[in-house]
């Protein structure tokens, strides 16, 4: 949570055409993924989600727009809207993996950010200073979870799910866990993922590696910044693929965070005190993010014409895994 003694933020240039405002769940309302309506509530609020409204009447910019995390990579000289997003819909064109800003409010934001170099940490603690001056019979609390700064900032939920089948290919979806071991790998070693599910039923999972424990400042995989596979092995690798990583990893180190908490809590899904059976393994297509409940309906959905469009559609795509082999009946393991 943002503190004091941070690096002084020129926040004033930044206000001059922009409104900032933090908000929590509680005190705002949703109306897709980029608007939001703060609402007045009695509440101990958590400020973790960044909100900016355009001043200037030209962009008829009443609404509030969420200014999510700047992405880690690429890095531009200029941050711009995506032309391919479209509201209520997301991006038809990078899907999760959009780097582009999805209002002008939050291209503003991450301009500012970029050019004076400031965490968003320090970013929201100057808000915050902001905000609550002008109310400030308020004393805050700041009581924000670690955890729950990450569920809100990314969205989705995080489980966990067997390692080996998610590293593995074709790539597998198997839940276990609470005695119930991989029916595959007969044990449990788990993989924390993210699961975001879109508008459209497509399901992503985002692999949360360990924290690396050696390395000194947490940085971004270089091969996958650049959009390609990561050439040291996700496995190996010790850097981060992705954002929610990234934040993952930064709230371990910094703010203690603990990975249970991220889990939805024990107990949940049970019947009569007696873990129920995990889901059945589904087959994973990293790329149209759809899975399949049997080898052959993955092989069927790897020869169909929308996963062959997708393969085509955008080679700036990052990818993260390598696709499938195409027209393959059976898959094995590599024998290198
Ligand atoms: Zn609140
Ligand atoms: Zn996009
Ligand atoms: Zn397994
Ligand atoms: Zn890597
Ligand atoms: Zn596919």
């Amino acid at each position: 949570m943002p503190t004091a003694n941070g690096p002084k933020v020129p926040l004033d240039s930044l206000q001059q055409q922009l409104e900032l405002l933090l908000v929590c769940s509680k005190c705002s309302v949703k109306e897709n993924e980029i608007t939001y309506h703060p609402q007045e509530v009695e509440h101990k609020c958590m400020y973790e989600i960044l909100l900016a409204r355009c001043r200037s009447r030209k962009n008829r910019g009443t609404a509030w727009r969420k200014v999510s995390r700047r992405p880690g990579f690429p890095n531009p000289a200029r941050y711009a809207v995506c032309r391919y997003y479209v509201m209520g819909m997301g991006c038809n064109r990078h899907k999760n993996q959009c780097t582009f800003a999805w209002s002008v409010e939050e291209a503003m934001v991450w301009n500012f950010e970029r050019e004076h170099q400031l965490e968003r940490r320090w970013l929201k603690a100057a808000v915050l200073q902001a905000q609550l001056g002008a109310h400030s019979a308020a004393t805050p609390h700041l009581t924000a979870s670690a955890a729950g700064e990450i569920t809100s900032e990314f969205g989705g939920h995080f489980q966990e799910i067997c390692k080996r089948c998610f590293f593995g290919c074709p790539q597998r979806i198997t839940v276990g866990g609470c005695g119930w071991p991989c029916e595959t790998h007969h044990s449990w070693d788990p993989l924390l993922v993210h699961v975001v599910l879109d508008s459209q039923k497509k399901q992503q999972y985002t692999a949360i590696r360990p924290c690396p424990e050696f390395i000194d400042t947490l940085n971004y995989c270089r091969f996958v910044s650049r959009g390609q596979p990561c050439r040291h092995g996700p496995q190996r690798c010790q850097f981060a693929h992705s954002d929610v990583e990234m934040a993952v990893w930064e709230a371990e180190r910094e703010q203690g965070l603990l990975r249970s908490d991220l889990l939805p809590s024990v107990g949940t899904g049970r019947a009569n005190g007696k873990p129920a059976a995990p889901a059945p393994v589904q087959f994973y297509c990293n790329i149209c993010l759809v899975t399949c409940s049997s080898q052959e309906s993955f092989e069927n959905h790897c020869s169909s014409i929308e996963h062959v469009q997708m393969l085509s559609a955008d080679s700036s795509m990052q990818w993260v895994h390598r696709a499938p082999p195409l027209g393959l009946t059976r898959f094995s393991l590599c024998s290198r």
